[in-house]
């Protein structure tokens, strides 16, 4: 069973700064991390090849550091690491990622099953698993609890709901992207961070991956962000007492005074 699994390596913390005149995120001194939830891919990947045999790749898409989140994925257990990083793929939103990432996947030989996690905590819109699908044309199932049952042709699995959970069978290849039920990640053993040091990790490029000018980076991302902020802390409220009439005429004061209404 050829296994992938995409993580993305995100700021260790939510308290995360916007720089006010670019609407950039602010990364200088904050710890960068795997994202967490793709902690459990990993896990769940190693789990998979442990018990029917096979490789277990991982890919990211980021700046050169991200090769750290690679090691990070290696040193758990993983096979192998591959880095998508050129200057050309800056800018790009869910839409250019989820490309970029497919023709990255698609010079990996065979692929059977791609793992992800739910979310990036960082980006948090959960569309990039789903858009890698679409983009290979493959199936995908989201929020997935537990594999049940895997075999070289299918995969039967427990996606979680609102209420309760749904078991759903997928033909491979296919991709799911896992939810934190599934499983409790293992620690990097002592022997893991060593091959992790010593791993040959492969970057893919423009030059050395099939994409399309026009679907990568800025150009490619239908996506724009015009506006970046942090709301700005309110201060404590004000608990006004008194009759109905009395607190109707306060409140509306306080609207007019706002401008809200004349
Ligand atoms: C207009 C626009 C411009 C942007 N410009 C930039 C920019 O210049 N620089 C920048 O860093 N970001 C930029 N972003 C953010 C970037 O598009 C997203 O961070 C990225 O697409 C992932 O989305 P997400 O964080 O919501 O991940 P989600 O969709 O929430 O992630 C789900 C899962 O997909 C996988 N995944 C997500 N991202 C990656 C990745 N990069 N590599 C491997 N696996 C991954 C992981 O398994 C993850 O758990 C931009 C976004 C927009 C909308």
């Amino acid at each position: 069973m050829n296994i992938v699994v995409l993580i993305k390596q995100v700021p260790g913390t939510t308290q995360v700064k916007i720089n006010p005149d670019t609407g950039t995120l602010i990364r200088d001194g904050v710890e960068a991390v795997v994202n967490p939830f793709d902690e459990y891919a990993i896990e769940e990947a190693l789990r998979i090849r442990e018990k029917v045999g096979g490789t277990v790749k991982v890919v990211t898409m980021g700046p050169p550091q991200a090769d750290s989140a690679l090691r990070t994925a290696i040193s758990m257990g993983a096979d192998e690491g591959y880095l998508i990083s050129d200057r050309a793929f800056a800018g790009s939103d869910t839409w250019a990622t989820s490309y970029t990432l497919s023709k990255g996947i698609e010079t990996l030989e065979e692929v059977d099953l791609i793992i992800c996690g739910k979310q990036a905590i960082d980006g948090d819109t959960a569309q990039v698993g789903p858009g890698v699908a679409e983009m290979l044309n493959i199936p995908f199932v989201a929020w997935v609890r537990k594999v049940e049952e895997i075999t070289d042709t299918s995969i039967r699995v427990e996606r979680l709901m609102e209420e309760g959970y749904d078991v759903v069978e997928m033909p491979l290849p296919g991709l799911i992207t896992v939810v934190k039920e599934i499983n409790t990640p293992r620690m990097a053993s002592l022997k893991g961070k060593m091959k992790a040091k010593k791993a040959v990790i492969t970057t893919l490029n423009t030059t050395n991956m099939n994409t399309d000018p026009k679907r990568i980076g800025l150009e490619g991302s239908p996506t724009q962000v015009l506006r970046s902020f942090v709301p700005e802390k309110k201060s404590g409220g004000e608990i006004i007492q008194g009759d109905v009439s009395d607190l109707v005429s306060k409140v509306k004061s306080t609207i007019q005074s706002l401008g809200v209404i004349k």
